[in-house]
């Protein structure tokens, strides 16, 4: 080992100092993935790549492709033996991973070759499953789809899904609904982080992570907040590992004491909940001690003078009383977030789930602009996106209120635009006119619903259980198509349950039946249609950093399922837009995706630009992400967006002015609401010199590069040294919201009165067309004394094994043998109390219902507070619905869902749900 040690070393010519950081950087890679460092440039790069690959035999096939079960986006090479996938290797020069994986991600063979898949179609009838052909299957969705659109309308129609999709076939289904008629389509981002879109969007201008991983191992801190890395996103962690082995800090406030702040320098607990109060301690402290960064404050934000006024009532006495943090803490906290700069601030579903979850999310961004953090590589807002494309099928908007790249659907604009693209596109042979676009929706009260925002996968049930005349638009929901979509992961479960026993037709497209197919009591009107894995399919997928990566099918779909794209078409054909699914191949949608989704700069992720770089993985340094020499020269690893031209080497680090925009630089959107209040705030909120232009009840001083099909305004602004978007300022107030900058309220679902009543949440209000009681409930709760009848905070969260609603890593035998079994955790202290040993069966309960699972005696959690994973399903309130799958397919590892139990509370901004807060109590079963 010594000696190859110091031959590389010496062929590269990397100094003993170098190598030593180089190998600090991750001691699970392998030296392989590390020789594509910095001074590994030029002819060493033919060098390697003259190599031959080693077949180990002439039958076998080796694929690259990338893990689908989180957003880090860790590359793996498939093995195929005779058309098989039978292993995975180490993918060692993909610069995000190294050829390092989790446990999760190493599954990827055992969930494809799972013998409890669905593999051909079936229908439930007189309360048998029945298999049926693919013809018949098609035939029948289509009629029932046509027949409930003309009987009752296109709005009783919900989509949902699609979150493993590919970036392509995730566009595929939004434009589906577009085409079917509705904006009565969401997926499970809504309920992830939609709160992030919306905080970051409405802070900086973009709602996306501001860093890429790779990027993150430039920063001197890590700051988590409601993020469990050390269990989500393995492998990003092992990086922020490497990071602290160089000096780096990790800070972790969150309730628990989990696997992540195991790992911690300073750890601090704080109430569920709290969470804007913890932040605004925070900054009251950095404001009171001078650490901010004034010069960033004046230069590139907006509306700092509220902040710090808001603060002023967040002493760290008074954050102790709300969050049950000592003050001495909090200070500790705010001085090693400061101290050790450029220092970031990384969150999860910790954050994002709770009726202030926008809210929160903002409150961390204007933490990272106090500090300075922004536009920093290390630095920045770090959401850390759960499925593994999850960021790209949200940019691809298969949301109720966006179309793709995030054209309001409220905006006829947008929908000239897609009419515009629909038919301009020459990767199919489709033509519409705006007039027939909108003639495919509904009117109600004598306005077109093309322009109304649909319901979101939070509350989609209440479309079908409210009366008619409590909800806005026409008629009930009478279907619903679950693409991909765990219905275990929405709250209030059981009025779900009720719904999908009241609907007309429910349809599953999906690898696995899921336990949707179990979860209602019904003995018709269901059809499974088999999707094919991740694994089978082809497309492009993007990070949690934004970067676009290719991901080849390892191999063909297995059995009879067929690919999400296929299904699609064949669906459109049925329905009468076949002519706009006439694509040839899953390439033509990425350059109709190219086409068409400009706001956020997806014009330079071609499939060829792609693909090249996927030939070239080992030009790229894992140090910064970059190509050096070779085809990819200068571009970024994934091309992170924004990617503006065919030029361009994509954005890895947002906001950053340091750098040329033709070099990955960036800056603050310039496209705001006008605070009508103050006449000058144009001159205060942007930085550029482009003259102002309004639309839509906005100001901008952007370029009109969102409906420039030709592409030569995003080469003119390039010309001109900007961002198409213009230089703004971060908007630490944000006009136009109810809280213009955030404050503490309490959540639906507090155990303290007293703070409900100096906190409380906002007014009932109608959004995503139904009523939202927010004030209602949370009043409700402390009339019934919930605090008192249920003593406890339940949280819930992620396991390592596990993934989103569990459908695939519960079915594969490896994982499901790891974690069998669905638990709460609790304290040792109430263990005792309520008689209960380590691994007995407790029944956990709320004023929802109750959930039978294992007692996880464990210090993790305090005397206050239970914890949940949210993976489980197959059993409701201790009833096993083992039988009532197709036989052979019932998960190998099932439990009672945490969602059964969970808040009615949600997110006044996005419809989040606030899974992060309800009261509970907890005994022995
Ligand atoms: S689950 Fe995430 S961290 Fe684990 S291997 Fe897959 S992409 Fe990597």
């Amino acid at each position: 080992m010594a000696a190859k040690t110091k031959s590389i070393l010496s062929e590269l010519k990397i100094s003993r100092r170098t190598f030593a950081k180089l190998t600090a950087l991750g001691a699970a890679a392998t030296l392989g993935g590390y020789a594509t460092s910095k001074k590994f440039t030029g002819k060493l790069f033919e060098k390697v790549a003259a190599q031959p690959t080693p077949e180990l035999y002439s039958s076998t096939k080796r694929v690259k492709s990338i893990c689908s079960f989180c957003s880090v986006g860790c590359g793996y090479i498939g093995v195929v033996e005779d058309g098989v996938f039978t292993k995975m290797d180490a993918w060692e020069t993909h610069p995000i991973n190294l050829g390092g994986m989790c446990s999760k991600g190493a599954s990827m063979a055992n969930v494809t070759n799972s013998p409890r898949r669905l593999k051909y179609p079936m229908e439930k009838v007189g309360g048998k499953w029945k298999r049926i052909s693919w013809e018949e299957a098609l035939d029948k969705v289509s009629n029932q789809l046509s027949s409930i659109r003309n009987s009752y309308g296109p709005d009783s129609v919900f989509f949902c899904g699609l979150v493993h999709g590919s970036n392509e076939e995730a566009y595929m289904l939004r434009k589906f609904a577009m085409l079917f008629g509705t904006n009565n389509v969401d997926h499970q981002a809504r309920i992830c982080h939609s709160t992030t879109v919306a905080g970051l969007l409405s802070t900086f201008g973009h709602g996306a992570m501001t860093s890429t991983v790779i990027a993150l191992q430039h920063a001197k801190c890590h700051f988590f907040f409601g993020s469990n890395a050390a269990e989500a996103h393995p492998v990003m962690m092992q990086k922020i590992l490497d990071a602290k082995d160089r000096g780096a800090k990790i800070v972790v406030a969150d309730p628990r004491l989990t696997r992540t702040a195991a790992k911690a320098d300073l750890f601090v607990r704080f109430r569920p909940g709290s969470d804007i109060a913890f932040i605004y301690g925070l900054i009251n402290i950095i404001l009171e001690n001078g650490w901010q960064d004034q010069e960033f404050i004046d230069n590139r934000t907006y509306g700092f003078e509220y902040v710090k006024e808001a603060v002023k009532d967040y002493t760290p006495e008074v954050v102790e009383r709300i969050t049950g943090t000592p003050a001495g803490q909090l200070r500790e906290v705010a001085r090693m977030i400061s101290e050790n700069r450029p220092s970031n601030v990384i969150w999860s579903m910790g954050v994002t789930q709770h009726s202030v979850g926008s809210q929160i999310v903002r409150a961390c961004a204007i933490l990272s602009c106090i500090l300075g953090n922004q536009g920093q590589w290390g630095g920045g807002c770090i959401p850390a996106r759960g499925h593994d494309n999850v960021q790209g099928v949200t940019d691809m908007c298969v949301l109720s209120h966006f179309l793709p790249g995030y054209y309001g659907v409220t905006a006829e604009s947008s929908w000239k635009w897609y009419a515009q693209c629909f038919s301009d596109t020459p990767s199919t042979s489709g033509k519409i006119t705006f007039d027939e676009l909108k003639a495919r929706f509904d009117t109600y009260n004598g306005e077109s619903m093309m322009t109304k925002i649909g319901f979101a996968v939070s509350r989609w049930y209440e479309g079908v259980l409210k009366p008619e005349a409590e909800i806005d638009q026409p008629r009930n929901i009478k279907a619903a198509v679950f693409w991909g979509e765990a219905t275990s992961s929405v709250t209030e479960m059981k009025k779900e349950k009720d719904a999908m026993e009241k609907l007309d037709l429910i349809v599953i497209v999906d690898p696995f039946p899921t336990s949707a197919s179990a979860m209602p009591n019904r003995s018709d009107g269901i059809i499974l249609l088999p999707a094919a894995t991740r694994q089978e399919g082809t497309g492009s997928v993007t990070t949690t950093g934004r970067e676009w990566q290719w991901r080849d099918a390892v191999i063909s779909p297995m059995y009879e399922s067929r690919s999400d794209m296929w299904i699609m078409q064949q669906l459109a054909d049925r329905l009468g837009f076949g002519e706009h699914y006439d694509y040839k191949s899953i390439e033509d949608v990425t350059r109709e995706i190219n086409l068409a989704c400009r706001p956020i700069g997806l014009q330079g992720q071609t499939p060829e630009r792609m693909k090249l770089q996927k030939e070239y993985d080992y030009t790229f340094d894992p140090w910064d992400g970059r190509a050096k020499g070779g085809p990819c020269d200068g571009q970024y690893w994934g091309l992170p967006w924004p990617c503006w031209t065919t030029d361009h080497p994509g954005t890895p680090v947002l906001y950053c002015d340091k750098a040329p925009v033709t070099e990955g630089g960036h800056d603050f959107r310039a496209r705001w609401t006008y605070p009508a209040d103050e006449p000058n705030a144009g001159e205060n909120i942007v930085r550029g010199n482009l003259p102002p232009a309004s639309t839509g009840g906005s100001i901008h001083w952007t370029y009109a590069y969102g409906t420039d099909a030709t592409g030569e305004v995003n080469r003119q602004a390039l010309a001109e040294g900007n961002p198409p978007t213009g230089r703004g300022r971060a908007m630490l107030r944000v006009a136009g919201w109810t809280d213009q900058v955030p404050r503490h309220r309490e959540p639906i679902e507090s155990p303290d009165p007293a703070l409900v009543a100096m906190y409380p949440t906002y007014e009932d209000k109608k959004m995503y067309r139904v009523l939202t009681e927010f004030k209602t409930e949370q009043q409700r709760s402390v009339a019934e004394k919930r605090h008192e009848k249920y003593p406890f905070v339940l949280t819930t969260g992620r396991q390592v094994e596990h993934h989103g609603g569990g459908a695939q890593t519960r079915n594969a035998d490896y994982l499901a043998e790891i974690q069998p079994e669905m638990y709460v955790e609790i304290n040792p202290t109430v263990a005792n109390y309520i008689g209960a040993k380590h691994w007995d069966y407790v029944w956990v309960e709320s004023a929802r219902g109750r959930c039978r699972v294992r007692a996880n005696v464990t210090k993790r959690v305090d005397e206050r507070t239970l914890f949940m994973p949210y993976h489980w399903a197959g059993v409701f309130e201790g009833v096993d619905y083992g039988d009532r799958y197709p036989e052979g397919t019932e998960e190998l590892a099932r439990g009672d869902s945490c969602n059964i139990i969970t808040s009615p509370g949600y997110d006044e901004q996005t419809q989040m749900q606030e899974t992060k807060v309800a009261l509970c109590n907890v005994y022995k079963a």
